[in-house]
């Protein structure tokens, strides 16, 4: 494997696993928030980032190549209200969505296909990660001054479930 193809997508590995931190984090402020739906919701967005790192450590490890696991940074924003924390999870995904085509450019620079065809997966879940984000802010801009649909909100998001990834390497 080309040594920069390589080294991103080992370093993608911990870029999931701080993507799985920081979710975390956003679960944890809900549920001291009392919106355990929301809580939810992060939580499964963790369990979900965590497959993320897994996938890019097994495929390393399938294609023989050396994984080196890094410290994992700390969450270090602190939330002036429950919109902030929805605005913070947006960004991160337009975020991973760049460092994802930053891997794809670099495997198409050297005609690693196989490596492509791995982040294709990865492409689009960037577009139904980052349309996801975009959904909750409208759904609480529209809903989350009314306490009334605030408390409904929170009963829909108490219902996402955690699935495994779709992608078999
Ligand atoms: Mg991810």
């Amino acid at each position: 494997m080309n040594a920069k193809v390589h080294e991103l997508l080992n370093a993608q590995i911990n870029k999931e696993f701080y993507s799985a931190y920081l979710y975390l984090d956003f679960s944890n402020y809900f549920e001291e928030r009392g919106l355990d739906g929301f809580a939810n919701w992060y939580m499964v967005q963790a369990q979900e980032e965590r497959d993320h790192a897994m996938l890019f450590y097994q495929y390393l490890q399938n294609e023989n190549q050396i994984v080196t696991l890094d410290a994992i940074a700390k969450p270090e924003k602190k939330y002036s209200c429950d919109m902030d924390v929805l605005k913070a999870g947006l960004e991160h995904e337009i975020y991973v969505t760049s460092l994802i085509n930053d891997i794809y450019a670099a495997a198409y620079e050297v005609k690693d296909f196989r490596t492509m065809q791995v982040l294709d997966w990865f492409v689009k879940e960037q577009g139904e990660e980052e349309t996801n984000a975009n959904d909750l802010i409208t759904k609480m801009e529209l809903f989350g001054s009314d306490p009334k649909s605030l408390y409904m909100l929170n009963q829909e998001l108490a219902a996402r479930v955690y699935t495994a990834p779709s992608l078999v390497l």
